[in-house]
């Protein structure tokens, strides 16, 4: 895949990009790894005025930087701003509790004289270099959200991001570098896919992170492994969306719609599976429906435009063929189903589509859709709804519309979901850990457990 932005709203290549040598590779992390001897012993003080500095310049790069992630991947532009306004929360808010969250912690004074000690601590110190191998759907966020808790933690990070994002790649390369944070704390390796194995298995580098879809993960995870280098991964979702005969159908019916296009339907926690009780299906579909036929697809840089174009010309291919196979195994398009009318033949634009009568048959009702198609799908009672909402193999997270406490209780205890959002759809929020099980990966970003992935917790015994 070359390194390159190209316009998904009209397929036109813009700027691309020579990969880095082997020997500026090399040069890179030679300078992280020195970066990292220095930086690791800064305090959390300097560290939070240099996050905090890099949160204010991108606050105030805003609508710029929104202009170049929509350029790049197709997303609206005001999702893209809100995205930028997302990042700098996220700085500040790690910037602000990076501390207490790192803070020693002291085993009870019954365990350290059981343990044979006078004192004892556990610390949390740095890794060190950290590979965070990275999508193209949040450019900015999806970097964000391993960048300042790991810069936090006393990390430096090495990023590769996706090849058709370079140039959001190289704005927070240059973001952190006008914030002043040491040469070396934060650098883009403008590689492709196929140089990720070296960078990994060198030395200086000690652990690795990667978004993005499973057969990325597997290779990561598995040269990881053969490295004994610690990893997370963040991989892809179909998360399900029960709609239970308790719930407020509007509600549901409105935030479904946000929940299944939001980043033109390319969102891992996406709701994806849309399983809904055989008393109110009628009535949600209705709604449902209806709403996504009216949304409006179109040009991203509109500010009236609900669904952008997907991100490339593989992407909406891929999804074509998944809908293709699902009305060829009986699905019913309720709306949708091709490319939109009137766009022309210029971008990458697909239809907001909803299938009925989806069933383990179909690719879809397996495989991850990456843009704006619903499967939906009707069941009897509450043991089926759980029973179809794990019959996938990912497990990113779970959203559940209810009113009865008895369902929330059973939803929670046996969704298998790094997640279960009751009346609401799933968001990633610094406070609250994000990841999943399954297909969908392991570890967990964001929150107190996302900035401890990347530290060596370590035991001070004392005598
Ligand atoms: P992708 O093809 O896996 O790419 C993600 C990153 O991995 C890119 O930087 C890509 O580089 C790199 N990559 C691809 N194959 C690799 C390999 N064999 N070894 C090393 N690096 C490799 O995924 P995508 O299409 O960009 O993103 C969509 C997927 O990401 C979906 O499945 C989505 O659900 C998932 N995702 C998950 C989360 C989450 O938090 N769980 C969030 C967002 C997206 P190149 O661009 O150079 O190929």
């Amino acid at each position: 895949m070359p390194i390159a932005t190209v316009n998904p709203a009209s397929g036109e290549t813009l700027k691309t990009y020579d990969a880095l040598s082997a020997a500026e590779v090399e040069q890179r992390i030679a300078t992280a790894d020195a970066a990292f001897a220095a930086y690791r012993n800064t305090t959390f003080g300097d560290r939070a005025v240099l996050l905090g500095r890099a949160a204010d310049l991108l606050e105030e790069d805003q609508q710029d930087v929104a202009r170049v992630m929509t350029t790049e991947m197709g997303k609206p532009l005001a999702q893209a701003r809100a995205e930028v306004a997302k990042c700098v929360k996220a700085m500040r808010w790690y910037a602000g509790r990076a501390e207490s969250l790192l803070a020693d912690e002291h085993p009870s004074a019954a365990d350290v004289a059981d343990s044979g000690a006078d004192r004892v601590r556990v610390v949390y110190r740095p890794l060190g270099v950290v590979l965070a191998v990275m999508p193209w759907n949040f450019p900015l966020w999806q970097v964000v959200r391993f960048a300042a808790p790991a810069l936090m933690a006393g990390n430096v990070g090495l990023l590769k991001h996706a090849s058709n994002v370079p140039q959001t790649a190289l704005y927070l390369e240059d973001l952190f570098r006008r914030a002043s944070f040491p040469e070396g704390c934060f650098q883009t390796l403008l590689i492709g896919s196929g140089a990720v194995e070296d960078v990994l298995r060198d030395p200086r580098v000690a652990a690795a992170t990667l978004t993005g879809s499973e057969p990325a993960g597997r290779s990561v995870a598995s040269i990881a492994g053969d490295e004994v280098k610690k990893t997370v991964l963040e991989l892809g979702g179909s998360d399900p969306f029960v709609v239970m005969p308790s719930a407020d159908l509007e509600q549901a019916a409105q935030t479904a719609v946000t929940a299944r296009v939001q980043n033109n339907g390319q969102s891992c926690i996406a709701a994806k599976r849309f399983i809904v009780h055989t008393d109110v299906y009628d009535e949600f579909t209705r709604l449902f429906t209806d709403r996504m036929r009216a949304l409006r697809v179109g040009d991203p840089m509109d500010e009236d435009t609900d669904v952008g174009p997907l991100s490339s010309e593989r992407g909406r291919a891929d999804l074509e063929e998944l809908v293709d196979d699902a009305v060829g195994r009986g699905a019913a398009v309720l709306c949708g189903g091709q490319r939109p009318e009137g766009l022309g033949e210029r971008g990458w634009y697909y239809a907001p589509t909803v299938l009925a009568d989806v069933t383990d048959a179909m690719r879809i009702h397996h495989e991850e859709a990456f843009g704006p198609v619903a499967s939906l799908y009707r069941v009897p009672d509450l043991d089926a709804a759980v029973r179809l909402a794990n019959d996938t193999p990912f497990g990113l997270s779970s959203n559940v519309w209810t009113r009865d406490d008895g369902d929330v209780a059973r939803f929670v205890r046996d969704l298998q979901a790094g997640g279960v959002y009751v009346n609401g759809m799933t968001a990633s929020h610094p406070a609250l850990p994000f990841g999943g099980v399954k297909r969908s990966g392991y570890g967990r970003e964001l929150s107190g457990h996302g900035i401890r992935e990347f530290c060596n917790t370590t035991t001070v015994w004392q005598r």
